[in-house]
């Protein structure tokens, strides 16, 4: 018989830790910890095997489950002497969900599912607490109706609200059993009139009701947004967790919180998180109630009067100390915790190890590392690439001025400046328009996934370091300030203001998510650095490693910035930039619309010594690394004017006619720019371009090489190459200039000319193109133009179409973005083969924007290239995704 339910609870458990994609990871996790000894409320976990069985099945249940349900109930009964539908002495239970991988505020959780109008006297009876019982009626019904029933939630706040409102209450807090109990009855008024039935009296239905409700939830719209932004796939389904209640609402001696083994913000060792007294479930992280500190520290720090858990409830306090050390060891990480205090004993309810900003993952995996926890590889591994892009980007000068307008909590770091926005529509439609948004909220929830993903920033006005704005904005790696009091919004108006200050929607702020402020206007950001543990990781990462990363570069800044990041040499310097400076583009402009050879090189004799200049200051940076140099590659035409102003200013300089330039634009212009006349196509229709552009390689490597000491080896690259006589013909100009500098300059220059492989016809060719005395000594995968070759998508055109393509799974990801390895990927792999069969040490590289792809980089990998080159402030990432693909890191792999 197929076992579809897994007891837990009483010291022991039917399932573990590494049963997740059976039990889910919050059931594999509570097994786990009720193994260890750990106080778990006991309970049973229904497997993601009856989720798939269940959408297979026409959504019903295999047949063996109630019965194997029914037995789990009776021994959560056993052990705490309760009976489900009891009474006089009833078992209630929390029905909760738990995929494989934590989807945060994604599915509902139900509490206190049980109570009826009989149960709840005897809760009542036995806590001799009749308002203790009553509010937990309340709770239940209220999200029963939610989640199972779909009645909304703010129905039921609506008539709170009117009752407070009605007897001068202010707090929920001032409530007596009586208001409860009175609340209760008008609740479930409204669920009869909503639903047209009676709010279900029968447990056994209430249960499979939110059973039921939990594998339904697997589908609804935000689980699926936040499996198709995490990659998750349908098919994992949900595990469902059905636990004894415990209750953190049982009076001033009962509390529940949320907690990190370390700072998740910071990475700082130090117990952090946040509770509140006599609360229950979420009401820690739905921002009703402003938490409070667990440490006495913290409760300091953070300038609070409301005693920390610490204080309060000093021996529930110890205890949670010694479970967390003991968690932290066994599952060797840092652990994002639930727990509930009753009556002064403390419960677990969950644990898991807990997200963490990049800068706070860094640090904890060099001091896990150091304190013996983990090994160098595996804090290595322990850190997404992808996520290092939050530490490579700007933070806000500390030279800046600050007129801070409010603040609130530093709930993730960064710093984004944008213009404000009230809601998530708003914000993807400005986002959508190329503008920059800072999306402000009272608070945010899972229907803002979309807006938070086009912001630069979150702001909200209310909710803690575990509010949904802070957890989700952590994840995505945005800045977010939250729970900054002092603003208030007015969404109708669209509108936010602070003390006597109103800032409407357009206006531009500067959120500090370091240090919680929100700023006005835009404010100076400076450029990330390399150190810390970032720097120490980054040296592991180094040491086993097998790719080269190199960078992207096209100017001296650029340069600066790879070498600053790790870069070990230039593996695209593209020179058509220089040819745009405003010093030099009228020279280009001559040179494009001179009629004779003569005429265009005279042009080129004026743009020689500034290309010189580049390359000297390029080579100068990089101090004898590397560098390769692509000869110019764009069509023609994007150098000349458009409109008729700047036509006639430029005939004027120039000292033609504006129908002259206008006759050579209409001469020059294409059908398919991207397929006409560029890359080594100019070398070959107008040679004198590349022979000025190889002259000035070498002239700036034998000067560079002079004055710092150290050889330059230029590695000079010819672009859009198809066949082995278009190579010919350019490698000639080339060598030809470099033989007529070494005799000028009176030393001997080395160097290599190579190609970029970019069309597929390259690729297939590549044997032929490398072989011999003359061949390509280099190649260098340009994989945006080989994956626009290969596909016959125009990447300029293509945003259209392809997020179809990819939102129907005709394409598993863009192959702009990450390589398409069965296709692109091919031809990569046919290129390198055969260009290292006939010339075994060949060099092998690739410099599409694949190269700072993690995805891409564990391709690169495993087909042998010999580098990798990116943009500068991706180094990092390129140099992390390198060597956890020599450590054998599996990459999700495309469908
Ligand atoms: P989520 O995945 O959204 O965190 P959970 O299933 O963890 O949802 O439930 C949310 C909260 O509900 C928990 O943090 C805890 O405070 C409360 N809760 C869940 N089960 C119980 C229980 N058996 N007793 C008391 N509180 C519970
Ligand atoms: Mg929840
Ligand atoms: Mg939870």
């Amino acid at each position: 018989m197929v076992k579809w339910v897994y007891g837990f609870g009483g010291g022991k458990a039917e399932g573990k830790a590494d049963m997740k994609n059976l039990l889910g990871g919050k059931g594999a996790n509570l097994a786990e910890m009720a193994n260890l000894g750990l106080p778990v409320p006991p309970g049973f976990t229904i497997t993601t095997e009856v989720c798939t069985y269940f959408y297979a099945n026409g959504e019903t249940y295999p047949k063996e489950l109630a019965a194997q349900v029914d037995a789990a109930l009776d021994q959560i009964g056993k052990l705490t002497n309760k009976g489900f539908g009891d009474t006089s002495n009833p078992l209630l239970v929390s029905v909760r969900s738990g995929a494989r991988a934590s989807m945060p505020g994604m599915m509902d959780t139900v509490l206190n599912l049980g109570l009826n109008d009989e149960t709840v006297e005897a809760l009542a009876a036995k806590s001799g607490d009749r308002r203790f019982a009553y509010d937990s009626y309340r709770r239940f019904i209220t999200m029963y109706s939610d989640v199972v029933l779909g009645i909304e939630h703010h129905l039921f706040e609506d008539i709170l609200a009117e009752h407070k409102d009605a007897n001068g209450y202010n707090l929920d807090t001032e409530l007596t059993a009586e208001d409860w109990q009175h609340l209760v009855g008008l609740y479930k008024q409204k669920v009869q009139d909503e639903s047209g039935k009676a709010f279900p009296q029968d447990p056994k239905e209430q249960l499979w009701g939110a059973i039921g409700a939990v594998f339904g939830s697997w589908m609804n719209a935000r689980a699926k947004t936040y499996r198709r932004l995490h990659n998750i796939p349908e098919s994992w389904g949900t595990a469902v967790n059905v636990q004894a209640m415990v209750f953190g609402n049982m009076g001033d001696d009962s509390a529940t919180g949320v907690a990190f083994t370390r700072n998740p913000s910071t990475g700082d060792k130090s117990l952090y998180g946040e509770f509140l007294i006599n609360a229950q479930g979420e009401d820690v992280v739905a921002g009703i109630r402003t938490p409070q500190e667990i440490t006495e520290a913290a409760r300091k720090e953070a300038g609070s009067d409301k005693p920390s858990l610490e204080s309060a409830m000093p021996e529930a306090f110890k205890e949670l100390t010694q479970i967390y050390g003991k968690l932290e060891k066994h599952y060797r990480d840092m652990q994002d915790l639930e727990f509930t205090i009753e009556q002064g004993k403390l419960w677990m309810l969950q644990t898991r190890s807990g997200k963490r900003t990049a800068k706070a993952a860094l640090k904890i995996a060099v001091e896990l590392a150091s304190e013996g926890l983990i090994s160098q590889e595996e804090a290595v591994l322990r850190i997404d690439p992808a996520s290092l892009d939050q530490l490579l980007h700007p933070t806000i000068d500390p030279k800046a001025e600050r007129k801070v307008i409010a603040t609130g909590l530093p709930a993730s770091p960064g710093a984004a400046s944008g213009e404000i926005v009230f809601s998530s529509e708003d914000a993807e439609e400005l986002k959508a328009k190329g503008r920059k948004v800072i999306l402000v909220r009272v608070e945010t929830s899972p229907e803002d996934i979309h807006g938070m993903h086009a912001a630069e920033g979150i702001l909200t006005t209310r909710g803690g370091m575990t509010s949904h704005a802070a957890v989700v904005a952590r994840g995505m790696g945005k800045p977010c300030v939250s729970g900054a009091g002092s603003i208030r919004i007015d969404y109708a108006a669209k509108t936010m203001s602070v003390a006597g200050h109103t800032l409407k929607e357009g206006d531009t702020v500067t959120i500090d998510g370091s240090t919680g402020q929100v700023l006005q206007g835009q404010v100076r950001m400076i450029e990330p650095e390399l150190s810390g543990e970032f720097g120490t990781l980054m040296t592991w990462a180094d040491k086993v490693r097998k790719l080269g990363v190199r960078a992207n570069a096209d100017t001296p800044a650029d340069a600066r910035t790879a070498l600053k990041f790790g870069a070990e040499g230039i593996g695209l310097c593209r020179t058509e930039h220089m040819f745009f400076e405003a010093d030099r583009i009228l020279a280009v402009r001559e040179m494009i619309l001179a009629d004779t050879e003569k005429a265009r090189r005279a042009a080129l004799a004026k743009i020689l010594p500034m290309q010189r200049g580049d390359f000297t200051e390029l080579f100068e940076i990089m101090q004898g690394l590397p560098v390769t140099i692509r000869l110019l590659d764009p069509p023609l035409h994007e150098f000349l004017p458009h409109g008729e102003a700047e036509i006639a200013e430029v005939a004027a300089s120039l000292g033609t006619s504006p129908q002259k330039i206008k006759n050579r634009a209409a001469e020059l212009a294409e059908f398919n720019p991207m397929l006409g006349f560029r890359g080594c196509r100019i070398a070959i229709a107008y040679p004198e371009i590349a022979e000025m552009q190889a002259r000035a390689i070498f002239e700036a490597a034998a000067d560079a090489g002079k004055k710092t000491g150290k050889p330059v080896v230029p590695e000079v690259m010819v672009p859009l190459i198809a066949t082995r006589a278009e190579f010919d013909l350019v490698k000639a100009r080339i060598d030809e200039m470099a033989a007529q500098v070494s005799k000028e300059k009176g030393v001997t220059l080395e160097y290599q000319v190579g190609t970029m492989i970019e069309l597929p016809r390259a690729s297939l060719m590549a044997d032929k193109i490398a072989e011999g005395e003359g061949g390509a000594e280099f190649f260098s995968f340009g994989t945006n133009d080989l994956t626009q070759t290969c596909f016959g998508i125009s990447r300029d055109d293509a945003a259209g179409f392809l997020a179809t393509y990819t939102a129907r799974g005709i394409l598993a990801v863009d192959p702009f973005v990450s390589i398409d390895r069965d296709g692109v990927g091919e031809l990569v792999r046919i290129g390198v083969e055969r260009g290292r069969k006939v010339r075994p040490n060949l060099k092998v590289g690739i410099c599409g924007e694949h190269g700072g792809d993690p995805a891409s980089v564990a391709f690169c990998h495993e087909v042998k290239l010999d580098y990798v080159s990116c943009s500068p402030f991706r180094t990092p990432i390129a140099r992390l995704a390198a060597a956890q693909a020599a450590l054998g890191k599996e990459v999700a792999s495309q469908a």
